[in-house]
């Protein structure tokens, strides 16, 4: 694992899924200009973990507007497509504690137990038989414990991951590595000391502070900003076809998500003192407590 001074370690960690939209110029910005103002790094992790949701070319895609937007990484980009052995020894790890069982359940038996309410995991194990036509899933054994941590914007958070979520997968029976496993191990190896990241993700904050105290990694400070959404509340995302940022007018774009994070505009016209000077003030208390915000919203 790398050497990481005690220094602020900030990411962006965005899914190849389609070019870079609103929301997600959004959390890059804030999360650029957190380290930033705080004279610390900037990392990029590209979660390509989900061949069969990734778009082709969209990586690349994301990686060229940030680069015109001014925003790039102080370190090589991580990609997660080539992280599988420490996600493989995350699991051992987990295996071997006893934090993780097998389950042999189909989508088919999920779907139907839930339709009867009937339970197919019971303390920490798999109640279909194992099979060995197929490999199994693996899930993290949930223990019946509140995880508390206070947000920096949406205050103090507590959850039971046990009674909320239940005993979670960590790798499907097709082989691929969850969203929650991965980005617990990138945060560590790249020495993440805050996450900014999207409120949709807020609830998924308690799982991951689980498994870095299963795996004894540190758990980082974490800000999620309110969620970008249109005039009619719905979430921008690349699933609901929000527009990609138009990269070739950065300062325009920039512009807009400053306004959104409730910042002042500095009266720069060049990218690169805008972003400068928006670093040197940068304040998110404006956000405090909002969930989601309109993205036509300005300060
Ligand atoms: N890859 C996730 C997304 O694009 C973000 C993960 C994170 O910031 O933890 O929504």
């Amino acid at each position: 694992m790398p050497d990481h001074a005690a220094r602020y370690r900030g990411r962006f960690a965005p899914s190849p899924t389609g070019e870079l939209h609103f929301g997600s110029l959004v959390a890059a910005l804030a999360s650029w200009l957190c380290a930033r103002n705080r004279g610390g790094s900037w990392l990029l992790r590209v979660e390509d973990i989900d061949p069969p949701r990734e778009v082709a070319g969209s990586a690349r895609a994301i990686l060229a507007a940030l680069a015109r937007l001014g925003l790039e990484a102080d370190d090589s980009v991580v990609y997660q497509s080539q992280r599988a052995t420490a996600y493989m020894g995350a699991l051992e790890r987990l295996r071997n504690a006893g934090h993780a069982f097998p389950c042999w359940c189909s989508r088919g038996d999920l779907d139907a137990a839930r339709a009867v309410h009937h339970e197919l995991h019971r303390d920490g194990h798999c109640l279909a038989p194992p099979r060995s036509d197929r490999p199994p899933a693996w899930r993290l054994r949930a223990p019946d414990l509140d995880i508390a941590f206070e947000d920096e914007l949406q205050g103090p958070q507590r959850q039971n991951v046990r009674t909320t979520v239940g005993d979670f997968v960590l790798r499907r029976a097709d082989g691929l590595w969850s969203y929650q496993l991965a980005c617990v191990v990138d945060d560590a190896f790249q020495g993440i000391t805050e996450v900014v990241r999207g409120c949709d993700l807020l609830d998924s904050t308690p799982r991951q502070i689980l498994l870095q105290r299963l795996l004894g990694l540190p758990t980082p400070a974490y800000l999620h900003l309110p969620l970008a959404v249109d005039a009619m509340g719905r979430k921008l995302s690349k699933s609901n076809d929000a527009p990609a940022v138009d990269a070739h007018d950065p300062r325009a774009a920039l512009v807009c998500a400053l306004r959104f994070l409730g910042q002042p505009v500095p009266a720069a016209s060049g990218v690169a003192t805008l972003l400068r000077d928006a670093a040197r003030r940068f304040d998110p208390t404006p956000l405090r407590g909002l969930a989601t915000r309109a993205s036509g919203d300005s300060a």
